[in-house]
């Protein structure tokens, strides 16, 4: 390819020219300008492989178009052309297609002989096509597309994870959503339940703060909901139950939100399973009580709950209804697809209505979860407020029975 020749002043001039597109040897072509304008909105004034701004220089600011518009087929069949001696007609060289918007250093590389087989035509088309549909994605959210971050990660006997901000802006952006951080706390979580003592041995000090921290941090969330400058919540959910349907509790149910959990089994990431299947759910009556006062509810979702496993305080006095899907066996992946969420939802509220009317005055529930991370918020978001009672909440220990972890008044 030879050594490019020192560009005088007016080639330099001509070639940051940002419709002109630039050859090996620093010669340019001159490209229509409609043509030049569609690659540049294309690619949002940024290079394709960088993504650097190319509108001004980013040291001065000054408005200097440092962007170069790249040929992905050469413009000539000549052995210098790069990739030139691919299949393209002549006259669709200089079209939008076969053009990309590239900083100076990324087009040297590409076009540089040693480098043509790595970056050949269908990795470069590859590069332009996900890096102007990223433009493109970006460039039509709106302001009403901004949605706050709750982030409430403890560990889980004592295993954790970490939701950072790329992971957050992934997640939401295939919900074409972007985030708005504005509860972030002084480290880098909003709910930061990870080094809390006592998680292991379930301690009354691990649930009580963990319910403190969550409430702190849920105030000033109301207050920015009361402002109106929070519409939509996204929340990142990793942690011990109990605290989840706290959490639950505490979350205005006025706002819409959506409770993002870590997927398992179907690669990294968080949120709904693809094509998952819809599950229903029912609520039956395991046991009737003698004390129409004491009632308990299972839910078996995540796994079955075994009733002869139940705590003592939940004895032969109490009324045992268990919430449960419907022709499939309780599993980890049961609520996958927000319609099974909803349905889990609709079944929750059924049953307290109709523990309003069968229970008439009672003033609290056992609460007996084996649930995923989406419908334990939604345990404690069902409650309405002066309607229904406090839940006692239990968590299940190693062995398969239940111990009483917290009190969630709605
Ligand atoms: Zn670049």
């Amino acid at each position: 390819m030879g050594r490019s020749p020192v560009p005088n002043q007016s080639d330099a001039t001509r070639s940051s020219s940002p419709y002109r597109a630039v050859g090996p040897n620093n010669e340019t072509r001159t490209i229509p300008d409609r043509v030049a304008l569609r690659v540049w909105v294309a690619a949002g004034g940024r290079c394709a492989m960088c993504n650097k701004r190319l509108l001004d220089d980013q040291y001065t600011g000054a408005e200097v178009a440092v962007g170069q518009l790249a040929h992905i087929v050469g413009w000539s069949t000549s052995p210098g052309s790069p990739r030139g001696n691919a299949p393209l007609p002549g006259e669709e060289r200089n079209t939008a297609d076969n053009l990309m918007l590239l900083c100076y250093d990324q087009h040297r590389v590409i076009d540089n002989a040693t480098m043509w087989d790595v970056y050949d035509v269908d990795m470069l088309r590859r590069i332009k096509r996900e890096h102007e549909h990223r433009i493109r994605q970006l460039t039509a959210l709106r302001d009403e597309d901004r949605t706050t971050v709750l982030r409430v990660v403890g560990a889980i006997r004592g295993a954790g994870v970490t939701v950072n901000p790329q992971t957050v802006a992934a997640t939401l952006l295939a919900d074409s959503r972007y985030p708005d951080y504005s509860l972030i706390g002084i480290d880098e979580l909003e709910v930061d339940l990870r080094h809390l003592p006592g998680e292991a041995e379930s301690a009354e000090v691990y649930w009580s703060t963990g319910v403190a921290m969550i409430q702190e941090r849920l105030r000033l969330l109301r207050a920015r909901i009361d402002r109106e400058s929070v519409r939509h919540i996204s929340v990142f959910a990793f942690a011990r139950i109990p605290l989840l349907i706290a959490l639950g509790a505490e979350l205005d149910d006025t706002t819409p939100a959506q409770i993002y959990a870590k997927r398992r089994g179907h690669g990294e990431g968080w949120g709904w399973v693809p094509d998952a299947l819809t599950v229903d759910f029912e609520y039956v009556t395991r046991r009737g009580g003698t004390d129409p006062h004491q009632v308990a509810v299972m839910f078996s979702v995540s796994g079955s709950i075994d009733i002869a496993r139940l705590p003592a305080s939940v004895d032969a006095s109490t009324t045992v209804y268990e919430v449960r899907p419907i022709g499939v066996t309780p599993g980890p992946e049961i609520i996958s697809s927000p319609g099974s969420l909803e349905n889990f939802t609709r079944t929750w509220r059924d049953l307290l209505s109709h523990i309003e009317v069968d229970h008439p005055g009672i003033e609290e529930i056992d609460v007996l979860p084996a649930v995923p991370v989406t419908a334990a918020v939604t345990i404690g978001r069902t409650p309405m407020r002066n309607v229904h009672p406090t839940l006692r909440v239990h968590d299940r220990v190693s062995d398969g029975g239940y111990n009483f972890t917290l009190a969630v008044t709605p």
